[in-house]
């Protein structure tokens, strides 16, 4: 949205400056009442000349209609043509009117109404009164105020909507503005940095413009008139009369321009002085006129605010894409900044991108050894020396504790990054001094090239690359490695996704059995299944390393039913041999989200005959939780089946026991964190003691597992576990191992 053509701008919005008090600059000097309504005729704003006149403070008569101010007989008349005046533009009207005054007295004045402003948004108009007596003697002033008023109304609407870095268009746009006044040749705005002014923005008029083209920088200490410009004075010229003036030199140097006069409005805000604007006459006018100069100082306030507020979002700006510590920029702005360049390289703008990933050996180690405040220091000195080795035009950021990036934005190959990253690397071979303590730091990089051909590679994803090089640089040894897209970690998963798929056809993935113990009669009593990749080369492959990722990838729905038909039809035979066998089977949370879970285990049981009150299913707490009201209605059908529902790792989720009371459970399973402090800590053995109890309460069973050791055995039976699961007892076995064992 452009806000210089938006007609709902509302003047209340000016940045950081209170508009009633720039309208009243404008109108500070005029003797009439000068009363700003919006297009209901609700006063927003009244000059000073109100109180002169009627007696009214200007608080009293802001916010109320102004035609409760007209004596009574005139009033119908002038309620209905406000109606008109709130919606209208056009000629200016004018009448006679009857006022009443503080102490109720009437006093004949004289108005005009000038409609078709917008200084509060949603249109309105400004009303002019003066006595009477006195009516028209100053009709060619008041539009020409107006007018100006609504210059300034516009000028801050530039500076509303306009983000922080396009402030010197914005800029260029007010001083465009401000050409509207009719006496003037340039104007030019000048902010201070440092010990010189810079040319901030310029208007030229098309006709007759200072000769001279203005410098772009001027320094401000050998010039008394900048120096009275930034100490806050207003300064005028007349290069005519450059002798009398107190800035001689000065006034030469315009006059050599071509400029005649001159006026100088330093930009104050909150009484800091900003800048200046310069205003240049080539004709030799007198450089005056309440109107033209309560606009121009209202236009610097409002210029100056927005100066002051440009600055504070820039700073905020700058502030939340560097990193405290050391002063690059932080992860949030490396991402963004490698977006763009990302773009700009697809679009071949660059012609390639050079990565390098950096990180320290032993950081940790230092920053516990000397204290936080030497490990910060030490960051400070590692960037300074990536700083110095890096190439120009490279950027750096801190992307966390110890890792940097540096980033080169157009660079043609590889070779020349990673030569690049090898000569950033060569200072660390110095110690580093740190409050007198020498320090070794070992820096290893990562070095990734990006090309135009590298289709859709987003920062995320380049930065995962960076990462990956570098840990494999560490897992080398190597210094520098370089990123090798058949080692990437993403490609491996993928290919690891598409092995596993291939082992589900080939049957390479088995169920595993761990027989589960009665204390009290020392026999097997049941076993959990656990999932075995067989795999052809690597030998045997664990659940931990498969679960995850047949989980992620979506295939673990194929591997749980291929397990649990593949379980059922095993221990079918081992029903003969023990006396109420509990077959144990492992369900995902994943699992439980398809619709048809409940079905496929119904199905299982029918195809392979096993009986489902031999089943048990178990979920571990954070399952029960994932997707509460769908497992709610699996468990209530499976439950009607006969199956058996179990709670995994039981006491590490967060189940309330309202939860377990509303759940058709049969048995609850210690987890081998608890079990394996059952001995050593009071707190692991005061949950185990609490699961006991509340397993005894709702009548289900309670089966340790991961008991490893003889005293763990000892106090679980002393504190009325029987059912136990463990190294100590067995090892999860093949099928044919568990038979034998069965079979002893
Ligand atoms: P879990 O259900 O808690 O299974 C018990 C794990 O503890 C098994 O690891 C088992 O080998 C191990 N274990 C048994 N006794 C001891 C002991 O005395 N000490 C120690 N330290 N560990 C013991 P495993 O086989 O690696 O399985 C890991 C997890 O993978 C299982 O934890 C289970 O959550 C999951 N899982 C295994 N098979 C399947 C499956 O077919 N489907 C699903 N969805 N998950 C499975
Ligand atoms: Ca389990
Ligand atoms: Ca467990």
């Amino acid at each position: 949205m452009n806000a210089v053509h938006d007609p709902s701008f509302e003047m209340d919005h000016l940045p950081d400056v209170e508009p009633r008090e720039l309208i009243r600059a404008l109108f500070a000097r005029v003797h009439d009442i000068v009363v700003v309504c919006d297009r209901d005729g609700v006063v927003r704003f009244v000059n000073d000349a109100i109180t002169e006149h009627l007696g009214f403070t200007t608080d009293a008569v802001i916010g109320r209609r102004v035609d409760t101010f007209v004596a009574e007989a005139d009033a119908p008349r002038i309620t209905a043509s406000i109606a008109r005046w709130g919606h209208r533009k056009g000629q200016p009207r004018g009448n006679e009117v009857d006022v009443r005054t503080v102490d109720g007295s009437v006093r004949r004045f004289h108005y005009r109404a000038h409609m078709g402003t917008d200084l509060y948004g949603s249109g309105g108009f400004i009303v002019t009164v003066s006595p009477a007596s006195e009516a028209d003697d100053r009709a060619d002033l008041i539009p020409a105020l107006i007018e100006n008023t609504n210059r300034v109304a516009r000028i801050a609407a530039v500076f509303l909507d306009e983000p922080a870095e396009n402030f010197g268009a914005a800029l260029g746009v007010a001083v465009r503005e401000l050409a509207g006044l009719e006496w003037l040749n340039r104007i030019t705005i000048w902010t201070i940095r440092g010990p010189e002014m810079v040319l901030s923005a310029q208007w030229d008029a098309a006709y007759q413009a200072p000769s001279r083209p203005p410098p772009e920088r001027l320094r401000i200490d050998p010039s008394q008139m900048l120096r009275s410009l930034v100490g806050g004075n207003e300064v005028r010229l007349l290069t005519a009369h450059d002798d009398a003036s107190e800035f001689v030199a000065e006034a030469r140097a315009f006059a050599a321009a071509g400029t005649t006069s001159l006026l100088g409005v330093p930009l104050t805000a909150r009484g800091a002085v900003l800048g200046a604007i310069l205003l240049e006459s080539t004709i030799d006018a007198v450089i005056d006129g309440a109107s033209h100069m309560a606009t121009v100082r209202a236009a610097t306030a409002v210029i100056a605010a927005a100066m002051l507020r440009n600055r504070a979002e820039l700073e905020l700006a700058h502030q939340a894409r560097t990193d405290r510590t050391t002063g690059l920029l932080n992860r949030w702005a490396a991402q963004g900044d490698l977006s763009e360049m990302l773009v700009r390289l697809a679009n071949r703008g660059s012609r390639g991108v050079g990565v390098i990933g950096i990180d320290l050996d032993r950081f940790k180690l230092v920053n516990e050894a000397l204290g936080h405040r030497a490990g910060d220091r030490l960051l400070g000195e590692v960037s300074e020396r990536l700083r110095s080795a890096a190439p120009p035009g490279a950027w750096l950021a801190r992307l966390s504790a110890d890792e940097f990036l540096v980033v080169i934005p157009d660079v043609e190959s590889e070779t020349t990054t990673r030569g690049t990253a090898e000569r950033i690397l060569e200072p660390f071979t110095i110690p580093f001094d740190i409050d007198g303590s020498t320090v070794s730091v070992t820096a290893r990089a990562g070095v990734v090239q990006a090309s135009a051909v590298d289709d859709h590679l987003s920062a995320e994803e380049l930065l995962r690359r960076v990462a990956n090089t570098v840990d494999q640089a560490k897992r080398s040894g190597r210094l520098v490695e370089t990123f090798d897209v058949t080692e990437d970690g993403q490609l491996r998963r993928l290919r690891r996704v598409s092995q596993l798929e291939r082992a589900l056809l080939e049957r390479e993935l088995v169920p595993y059995f761990q027989a589960e113990w009665d204390l009290k009669t020392n026999r097997v009593i049941g076993a959990e299944t656990l999932l075995r990749w067989v795999h052809p080369t690597e030998g045997l492959i664990g659940a931990d390393s498969v679960i995850p990722l047949a989980e992620s990838s979506g295939l673990i729905d194929r591997i749980g039913q291929h397990i649990l038909a593949e379980a059922c039809r095993i221990a079918l035979s081992w029903l003969d041999l023990v006396d109420d066998f509990l077959l144990r089977v492992n369900v995902s949370a994943h699992q439980l989200r398809s619709e048809d879970f409940t079905d496929r285990v119904a199905e299982i049981l029918t195809e392979t005959g096993f009986p489902p009150t031999s089943l048990c299913l178990e979920l571990t707490e954070s399952t029960l939780l994932d997707d509460p009201a769908r497992s709610r209605q699996h468990f209530a059908h499976l439950r009607q089946l006969g199956v058996g529902l179990a709670i995994d790792d039981f006491g590490t989720g967060y189940s309330s026991i309202l939860q377990l009371k509303q759940l058709p459970l049969s048995s609850l399973k210690i987890d081998q964190r608890f079990v394996a402090g059952v001995a050593s800590s009071a707190s692991d053995r005061a949950i185990v003691e609490a699961t006991l109890e509340l397993a005894r309460a709702f009548g289900v069973t309670t089966t340790a597992e991961g008991v490893e050791e003889e005293h763990q055995r000892e106090i679980l039976e002393k504190l009325g576990c029987v059912r136990m699961q463990g190294f100590l007892f067995s090892r999860p076995e093949p099928a044919e191992q568990l038979t034998a064992r069965l079979l002893m």
